[in-house]
């Protein structure tokens, strides 16, 4: 398998050089020559699979021949070592849970296999020392954490918005120290991923150090999120139609994923991009015309995207035309008080209790459903409420518990690096600090 530049300037690559390098040198993200076909007899059989062994079936036509069976069955198995349990909430309506991984988001299953994959290639001395530089607008951060802790040969470097992070995401980003160092930015998640994309550019830096990104551009940790759809598939009742499927949207990696995988044969039905107050994408679906423009913060910080980085994949996936791309999906805007009233109605009604990212995929899901009636469908649960606890907890009326995956992050210090949203100064921490192994 090959992967081309959506901005077509450099060289096809393969999966292992995609990996590595994150972006295109043309700054485009890479994108697959074909489409794998899942094949018949996967399908068949997927039901009574584990999730290892289908993580490798999907998987492998990507990877091809740059890690062979033993590893990359190593490495899927890895990845998704926890549950996915497909939990019904009411009548036609389920919730896929995403967030029993390390860090209680759904970001953790791509963080850990690429934070796996860039492991093997790094101990095989196919990479100098990298240094993985990512945005994250609250879960990538941990995740990406969580996932590289330790990785011999790799240094992590995290920008996240100050004060735009729940109190447990910050201190997944923030106590775990060795290999991973958190850089605080006095400003929005969009101020951070610009200055991200701004370091990848540098070809000064470039020279100095080894960068390459863990955001859902990575073909690595983008490409393995199809593994959700197929969990959900697995659990979904053989011979029913096929469910509508609620994707709470921020980057647009994981709606992306989902698309691709319909595209490869799994039988899903309509898919529905769950979007916050930040919704370019709704717009485009209702007007053809896509607008980035800045984030606003809203209780669904992890969606609080204004200039969606996968959105070109879905464009491509659909030959850019936007009436192709409707019939396959619609979007909706949740606002924060919608997003509050479904908290409060999954949890009154039916005792199933969202966190604010689920609960704008619950709201856009039942809107759609009162709109088409009678279609069962599916919305992905992506992160524990216990991560959102200013938001949740009021709603209920009494605290969470803290699962056992972030109870020994409590009383770590805090560290981060102050950094103002300023190219020059993040260059200068890049150029300054050392890095040894
Ligand atoms: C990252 C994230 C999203 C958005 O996913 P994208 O792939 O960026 O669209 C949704 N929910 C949670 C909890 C997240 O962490």
């Amino acid at each position: 398998m090959k992967y081309y530049s959506l901005r077509h300037q450099s060289p096809p690559v393969d999966f292992r050089t995609a990996t590595i390098t994150g972006q295109a040198p043309d700054g485009g993200l890479y994108f697959p020559e074909t489409i794998p076909k899942l094949p018949a007899g996967l399908l068949r059989e997927m039901r009574s699979l584990s999730k290892a062994t289908v993580a490798v079936n999907v998987m492998r036509p990507y990877v091809g021949t740059t890690i062979p069976d033993s590893d990359l069955q190593r490495i899927c198995a890895e990845a998704v070592d926890f549950e996915f349990p497909l939990v019904p909430v009411q009548e036609g309506v389920s919730a896929l849970e995403l967030f029993h991984g390390p860090t209680l988001a759904f970001k953790d299953v791509g963080a850990r296999f690429m934070s796996r994959t860039l492991g093997y290639f790094a101990q095989r001395g196919d990479t100098p020392p990298v240094t993985v530089l990512v945005a994250t607008s609250g879960d990538t951060g941990g995740a990406v954490a969580s996932g590289f802790l330790g990785v011999p040969g790799v240094e992590v470097i995290i920008l996240y918005p100050s004060g735009k992070v729940s109190p447990v995401q910050e201190q997944q980003l923030t106590t775990l120290g060795q290999n991973i160092t958190a850089l605080e930015v006095s400003g929005t998640f969009d101020d951070c991923q610009a200055l991200v994309k701004q370091a990848f550019q540098d070809l000064e830096l470039a020279r100095r150090r080894f960068l390459t990104s863990a955001n859902s551009i990575n073909v690595a940790r983008w490409l393995p999120q199809q593994l959700y759809y197929c969990f959900a598939w697995q659990q979904w009742p053989a011979g029913a139609p096929a469910p509508v499927v609620a994707v709470p949207s921020g980057n647009f990696g994981n709606l992306c994923a989902g698309l691709l995988v319909q595209a490869s044969g799994l039988p899903l039905g309509h898919f529905i991009a769950a979007c916050n107050a930040n919704e370019p994408v709704p717009a485009y679906l209702r007007t053809g015309t896509f607008a980035p423009r800045p984030a606003v913060p809203t209780f669904s910080n992890a969606m609080d995207v204004g200039n969606p980085s996968n959105f070109v994949r879905i464009l491509e996936l659909f030959g850019n035309d936007v009436n192709k791309l409707r019939a396959a999906l619609s979007a909706d805007t949740v606002s924060d008080a919608d997003t509050v009233a479904a908290i409060r109605q999954a949890w009154t009604e039916h005792g199933y209790l969202l966190d604010p990212h689920g609960a704008v995929a619950y709201a856009a899901l039942r809107r759609y459903q009162a709109a088409h009636s009678g279609a069962a469908g599916l919305l992905l649960a992506t992160a524990h409420p216990v991560k959102f606890p200013a938001v949740v907890e009021p709603l209920i009326g009494q605290t969470i518990p803290l699962p056992a995956a972030v109870q020994h992050l409590q009383n770590r210090p805090k560290r981060s690096v102050p950094l103002a949203v300023d190219y020059e100064q993040l260059k200068t921490h890049l150029l300054l600090e050392v890095v040894s192994y």
